[in-house]
């Protein structure tokens, strides 16, 4: 993965771009900023965030609610309308990519990988951009193809992870639904989700000329072994001192503890949410819970997501009370793996609501919940190298299949849909023996559906419709 470095990047500067300026050190010394600039930025920052951004994202947040509580149900409906709080983590991730608008010159800024310690970086009081969501975002938008495109119009390959294709697209032209992303100062990648994040970051580290942090972990083909959680956790401990020298100050203990506190806690929070739906009907879809996952990605470790997760729990409490399920006519409960197909969430949910079906769970939601218990804010970096030695993707698919036939018993579960994702390898690897085995062993009616996450030209809609459809023919025929 390499492309010729471009003389400037349209991404936000972290400081004066005066023309001709030297880019910042590979040790993150950079230049300091004059006083004109440093109070123009902290100015922005205060008008376009905090008096006008924040008031106006509040107010939009209160009209949503409004919206959704006054929604008359038609006969023709075959989903609940939205959970309520839908209008609160709306505001909670457009408040966060705002804030990233403005972050640049007022707060030190890190990218970092889906699955990397970064609660360490938090409590240094990083602004964190998780690129993988933004990408996620722009695959919602549908806006991958467009900005894609550009990656691949500077030599990316179309056979990398769209993820990566529209990230570097972003760096490269600008383009993103969410105004801008600012600059970062500091690049944290760990390998505990594949190999390409190593490529794709090395990349930015030398699109940007900033300082990269780099976790390896070695891969579990079963109990992780003593050596192999030290291993991680002094790499861990290597992210303190660099993460000094770009902050300019050293590690807030207690902060770091209570960071990790407030990650443990909405984690457990997430986990009792996806199981809700453990009840018949369930509460939710899965597709919800993929719309959901925003803040236990991108909000980790800060207090409003414990809350946000607290408030869910209660709504989804409710209806589970009186007996309200996400889809109305429940009578088919189906597991999805893999990511789930951004530019299709709505489509999907209503095509399988149709015929009765709600896809009640996802192995790839339950990897943000099913590690709650490793984290101890008592041991912060024995608990962090535990952490994030276990994602889904960094055990074997022997384990993989074991949480699904866990799943498939405590869920319920009548039949299985495998995203085989043409981005994902690492995810996509074995779906074929998996369906075979679920299918064999629990006589499940099992759906291999390729397609990607984001790049909508790896799906044909009439093609996969009927596939899905005849899926769920399969279903019915069981009885
Ligand atoms: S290949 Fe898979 S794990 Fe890696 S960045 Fe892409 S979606 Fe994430």
């Amino acid at each position: 993965m390499s492309t010729t470095r471009p003389a400037s990047l349209p991404i936000a500067p972290a400081q004066p771009a005066a023309a001709g300026a030297a880019r910042p050190s590979r040790e993150g010394a950079a230049s300091k900023p004059s006083t004109a600039f440093r109070e123009s930025t902290y100015l922005k920052h205060l008008f376009g965030y905090e008096i006008l951004g924040k008031p106006a994202l509040r107010l939009q947040r209160w009209r949503d609610e409004q919206a959704i509580r006054a929604y008359e149900p038609k006969p023709t409906d075959v989903l609940s309308p939205p959970l309520v709080c839908v209008a609160q983590m709306k505001e909670l991730m457009t408040r966060h990519y705002l804030e990233g608008r403005y972050a640049s010159g007022v707060k030190k800024v890190a990218w970092v990988t889906s699955g990397a310690p970064a609660e360490i970086l938090k409590a240094f009081g990083f602004f964190l951009v998780y690129p993988e969501n933004h990408a996620a975002l722009c695959g919602v938008r549908r806006k991958t193809e467009e900005i894609a495109t550009e990656a691949e119009n500077a030599g990316f390959s179309r056979d990398l992870c769209s993820y990566a294709r529209t990230d570097l697209g972003t760096v490269l032209s600008g383009k993103t639904p969410v105004g801008r992303l600012p600059r970062p100062d500091l690049l944290l990648c760990c390998t505990n989700i594949c190999q390409t994040v190593l490529y794709w970051y090395r990349n930015l580290a030398d699109l940007f000329g900033v300082p990269l942090v780099l976790i390896d972990t070695p891969f579990l083909y079963g109990e992780a072994q003593p050596h192999q959680i030290e291993y991680v956790k002094r790499q861990i401990e290597g992210i303190i001192p660099v993460a000094e020298k770009v902050a300019g100050k050293a590690l807030d203990e207690e902060r770091f503890e209570s960071v990790l506190q407030h990650a443990r806690d909405a984690a457990d929070l997430w986990l009792e949410v996806l199981n809700r739906s453990q009840n018949r009907p369930a509460p939710m879809t899965a597709f919800d819970g993929f719309i959901h996952m925003g803040p236990i990605v991108d909000l980790r470790g800060d207090a409003v997501t414990v809350e946000y997760y607290r408030r869910m729990l209660k709504e989804l409490d409710a209806r589970v009370a009186q007996g309200v399920g996400a889809v109305k006519d429940e009578r088919y409960r189906v597991l999805w793996d893999n990511l789930p197909i951004w530019y299709r969430i709505g489509g999907f949910s209503k095509l399988l609501a149709q015929h009765g079906v709600n896809v009640v769970v996802s192995t790839y939601t339950y990897a943000w919940g099913e590690l709650a218990p490793l984290i101890d804010p008592a041991k912060p970096l024995d608990s962090m190298a535990k952490v994030y030695l276990h994602p889904i993707l960094n055990r074997s698919p022997a384990d993989k299949l074991r949480v699904m036939r866990r799943m498939v018993k405590e869920f319920g579960l009548d039949g299985v849909i495998l995203h085989s994702d043409r981005s994902c390898k690492p995810y996509s690897l074995g779906q074929i023996d998996e369906r075979e085995l679920l299918a064999r062993e629990l006589g499940l009616p099992a759906l291999l559906l390729e397609a990607d996450h984001s790049d909508p030209r790896a799906w044909a809609d009439e093609q996969g419709n009927a596939r899905l459809e005849a899926f769920v023919e399969m279903m019915e025929g069981r009885g």
